[in-house]
């Protein structure tokens, strides 16, 4: 017997986030067919996101009143989340990631990747917070922990002369590498291109000689917007340079990075992003669902794609009078109007 179930709606569909009334089908966990159908506003169907950089173990020292440079905070080795996440029993740990996590898939998203500190253990951790969630975690390792992870996470080339020989033994295994850059200064990007990362976190102050170099290389950035803004090393549209990297043909997605000082939460991203940067909400809602092309079964609505989209009910605010399905998602909606989250985020 079938499975295949239908929602009808206005979804924002495929690549594009086309804006049209449709039936989508579902069976097996796959989109199989997308029809049109009359004009329909009383519920909206949006992919689901994928948050391209956390880190989620911050969560044991949520909002602790602290202050100090990057460096003094987040930096390796012993900043000091690194000296809270080495003093917190795993339980506390596994048991603050998985809280976040379902913080994450009740606000639409269905994917994020992580730098996970704590070398095998840490992966260990949160492998054991993800189970039986609905969401798909890609996991950046560190100091051994790579080898049980889907990538290397480097936190700089600032790091030490060891971060080379790291990422040749994660080559070696076929692993991808993820690289913090240009977070505080343009210093490090240089250094880090070099490596050929699969993917480069931050450039919150890449100049246009390496955007340019960026976008020949193919590397996608990850941004964080509210991150930099919270850390004092972002206070103007030009940092990250996001229209500059959109211009110059950086592929570029969005993260929340750590879960520390901001709530991963994509429409929070989203809505601060459409504020400062004023960038297209087209774009911003690409940059916040694109990140699952790079690396499993991309989040968009599309036929044969798995399913990973959530509905919404515009008619709990005042959402219903939008003549942009996607400006208002980007610029004002928030997870209360979530309904129902259809997940399938596990296909490769
Ligand atoms: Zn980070």
């Amino acid at each position: 017997m079938s499975d295949a179930v239908s929602f009808r709606g206005r979804a924002l569909v495929g690549r594009e986030l086309e804006e049209r009334c449709v039936e989508i089908t579902v069976e097996a966990g796959t989109v199989r067919a997308i029809e049109e159908v009359a004009a329909q506003n009383d519920c909206w169907i949006l992919p689901c996101f994928f948050n391209a950089h956390t880190h989620i173990a911050d969560t044991i020292a949520m909002d602790m009143p602290v202050a100090g440079s990057l460096a003094e905070l987040v930096a390796p080795p012993d900043g000091l989340k690194h000296r809270l996440l080495r003093a917190a029993p795993q339980d506390d740990l596994v048991r603050a990631m998985q809280s976040t996590v379902a913080s994450m898939v009740q606000a639409g998203t269905a994917g994020f990747a992580d730098f996970r500190e704590g070398g095998v253990e840490g992966v260990h951790a949160l492998r054991q917070a993800l189970e039986g969630a609905p969401c798909r975690a890609i996991i950046f390792g560190r100091e051994g922990g790579e080898t049980v992870a889907d990538g290397l996470g480097i936190s700089s080339v600032r790091e030490g002369v060891h971060v080379e020989a790291a990422v040749e033994r994660a080559r070696a295994l076929g692993l991808p590498v993820a690289i913090h850059a240009g977070e505080k200064d343009p210093h490090d990007i240089d250094a880090a291109l070099a490596l050929e990362p699969d993917l480069i976190i931050h450039c919150t102050h890449a100049d246009d000689r390496q955007l340019r170099r960026i976008a020949e290389m193919g590397i996608p950035i990850a941004v964080c917007p509210r991150s930099n803004w919270t850390l004092g090393i972002a206070a103007g549209a030009y940092h990250p340079p996001l229209a500059r990297m959109l211009a110059r043909g950086c592929r570029v997605v969005l993260g929340t990075d750590n879960a520390m000082f901001v709530q991963p939460d994509m429409f929070r991203e989203m809505a601060f992003t459409s504020l400062v940067y004023r960038i297209s909400a087209n774009e911003i809602m690409t940059m916040a669902v694109s990140g699952s092309e790079l690396f499993c079964a991309p989040f968009f609505i599309e036929e044969g794609c798995p399913a990973n989209f959530f509905l919404l009910d515009p008619m709990r605010n005042n959402y219903h009078f939008s003549h942009d399905v996607c400006t208002t998602v980007v610029k004002r909606v928030n997870s209360c109007n979530i309904i129902r989250t259809i997940l399938n985020p596990a296909t490769k």
